[in-house]
């Protein structure tokens, strides 16, 4: 049995999804590294304040982010697991997940909550930095339309206003940002196991992911 597995993959590709069930089925933790960054973003945007990298810093210096059993997020010690999905806060953390510092903090985090095996992760990282040594690497992605149109029907429910077009043209710029990045840059591992699943209903993919954990095929 893998001990440790990595995922990640575009924004919107069913990663989360996925490695819920996974989890849930193998007894494992599932550790949500996307929700650390919009974490710090959110942070950030309580402030008020125009983006600085100097008080970017000081916000990461002091904050403190913990992930419970369930994937409930906490930031200094405020429940922030539903506000931290807005598209505002998603673009944010994508603004302040290119500095070396917010990256370095992350990680050791991320690194430590692993240490005791028995995870999945997911991320844009991990496989490549984060966990260079995980069991299991895997890479999920879906064409950009179905991504979009999967965050569109997720974000719909909250807001019946959500425009796919909009959301489509955030999924391109973040995903154009992440990949574009110097520092930790989305992109698939070496040795991850591709999985495309525009075609596939949930439940199929957390089954291969299952498959490949358990059998290594
Ligand atoms: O996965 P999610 O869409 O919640 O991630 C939000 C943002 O956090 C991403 O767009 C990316 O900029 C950043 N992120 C990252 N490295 C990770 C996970 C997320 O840079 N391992």
């Amino acid at each position: 049995m893998k001990k440790i597995i990595a995922v990640d993959g575009p924004a919107g590709a069913g990663k989360s999804t996925v490695c819920k069930i996974v989890a849930a089925k193998l007894n494992y933790t599932y550790i949500d590294t996307g929700a650390m960054y919009r974490a710090v973003g959110w942070k950030f945007l309580q402030t008020g304040e125009n983006f600085s990298e100097e008080l970017l810093q000081k916000i990461v210096n002091k904050i403190e982010i913990k992930l419970d059993a369930q994937a409930k997020v906490f930031v200094d010690n405020v429940e922030v697991t539903k506000s931290i999905r807005t598209p505002e806060v998603s673009k944010l953390a994508s603004d302040v997940s290119k500095f070396g510092f917010v990256r370095k903090k992350l990680t050791e985090l991320q690194r430590k909550m692993a240490e005791s095996g028995k995870v999945i992760m997911d991320g844009r990282d991990i496989g490549t930095q984060v966990l260079p040594n995980a069991d299991l690497k895997i890479f999920l992605t879906a064409s950009l339309e179905e991504r979009a149109r999967r965050r569109f029907e997720e974000l719909k429910l909250k807001n019946p206003a959500v425009e796919l077009e909009k959301i489509q043209q955030e999924i391109f710029l973040r995903d154009k940002q992440d990949s574009e990045r110097e520092i930790a840059p989305l992109k698939q591992a070496d040795d991850a196991i591709f999985i495309d699943t525009t075609d596939l209903n949930i439940e199929q993919v957390a089954e291969k992911i299952l498959e490949l954990a358990c059998n290594g095929k």
